[in-house]
């Protein structure tokens, strides 16, 4: 079932964490020149983010809830800790 080796790794917003999975590649967001971004559409648009004053404290709380339906909340949000920092917005300053 594996058609496509050339990116093992399921892409993820790298503000929030979306996976960018089969399901998710229409929450991509647009660059101003029509590329697709590396943000999601939740997070993104029109070059500026949609939420700038955002603290990784914010977007963790924000991821929870999504990933707690599938794997429960304290697992969540052992998982957006450590996910969240690693995110090109969030490894800068
Ligand atoms: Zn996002």
């Amino acid at each position: 079932m594996a058609e496509n080796d050339t990116q093992s790794q399921v892409r993820v917003c790298q503000s929030c964490g979306l996976p960018f999975d089969e399901g998710h590649l229409k929450f991509i967001a647009k660059e101003p020149n029509g590329e697709d971004s590396i943000y999601c559409c939740f997070c993104y648009k029109d070059g500026a983010f949609l939420n700038p004053d955002a603290t990784i404290a914010e977007m963790i709380e924000i991821g929870v809830p999504h990933l707690a339906a599938k794997i429960g909340e304290p697992a969540a949000r052992e998982a957006m800790r450590q996910l969240i920092p690693t995110l090109a917005r969030w490894r800068v300053g």
